[in-house]
């Protein structure tokens, strides 16, 4: 059997894209990403944050904290309900700073029946697994290990083996994060990203992550290709801050 650093390398992230936005580009072309946000407001601030600086061209989070970003649209959770209609919006992401309960059912339930692409982060995993696959739009999960173990904890292999079942078992795109990331798709497509860089090990930058797909998704493309671009962003710019970055960092400022 072929050995996980064997697979790793025949496996690797390909290069970031150069990407300028299209002369005739506006705001509602470039992506429309709802945040749908729980009791840990600055999680979900992180994400919309980071569906901005991904390229996103309007961002809208349902009653955030006070927003890392001026540009993003803080909404009352009616308003922000009355949005999951707007044909505009390419991706919801759900999941960030939002503990399991009857809260995180009720938030991924109505996700689920709005019928968009979606970012399921965290313990948004667990609770939309029973729907998925079942006729539901295309699907970004972001489990890291615990996660993983908890949605998935029949599973066996090497990690790229179980990243590909999850992904088969869900019919939805996986990043399996980590200190390697691994990236499956249920057509049997994986990539995995390693080394990344050590400096994401620090709270919050996963919740960035799950932004970044929810901005690569609302482009309205192959959901593996927009894994594939947010996990290459991620890194490309964890590498270029370096030395003492936290979350924040990562969206603070365009470079
Ligand atoms: P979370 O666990 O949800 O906060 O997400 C953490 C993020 O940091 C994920 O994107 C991980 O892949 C990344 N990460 C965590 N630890 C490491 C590490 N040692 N090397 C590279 N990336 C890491
Ligand atoms: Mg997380």
């Amino acid at each position: 059997p072929i050995g996980i650093d064997a697979e790793r390398r025949m496996r690797t992230l390909p290069p970031l894209p150069p990407e300028t936005p299209t002369a005739d580009a506006h705001k509602f072309s470039r992506g429309m990403v709802l945040v749908r946000a729980g009791p840990m407001k600055g999680a979900a601030g992180l994400s919309a944050a980071a569906a901005l600086r991904a390229g996103a061209g309007y961002v809208v989070l349902e009653d955030g904290g006070p927003a890392p970003l001026s540009a993003i649209i803080a909404e009352a959770p009616a308003a922000f309900r009355a949005r999951l209609d707007d044909p505009r919006v390419g991706a919801i992401v759900v999941g960030p700073g939002f503990p399991a309960g009857d809260a995180l059912a009720a938030a991924v339930g109505e996700v689920l029946d709005a019928g968009k692409p979606l970012v399921l982060d965290a313990a948004a995993i667990g609770a939309a697994l029973p729907r998925l696959g079942k006729g539901t739009a295309a699907a970004i999960l972001t489990p890291h290990e615990g996660e993983f173990a908890r949605a998935f904890p029949d599973l066996r292999g090497s990690k790229i083996e179980r990243a590909l079942a999850a992904a088969r078992r869900a019919q939805a795109v996986v990043i399996y994060k980590g200190a390697d990331t691994v990236i499956a798709a249920p057509d049997g497509r994986v990539v995995a990203a390693w080394p990344g860089s050590p400096w994401l090990a620090t709270a919050g930058t996963g919740d960035v992550l799950a932004g970044v797909c929810g901005a690569m998704l609302a482009r309205g493309g192959d959901a593996f290709d927009a894994a594939v671009a947010a996990v290459g962003w991620h890194i490309a710019r964890a590498r270029s801050i370096g030395r003492g970055l936290v979350a924040d960092d990562l969206v603070k400022t365009a470079k």
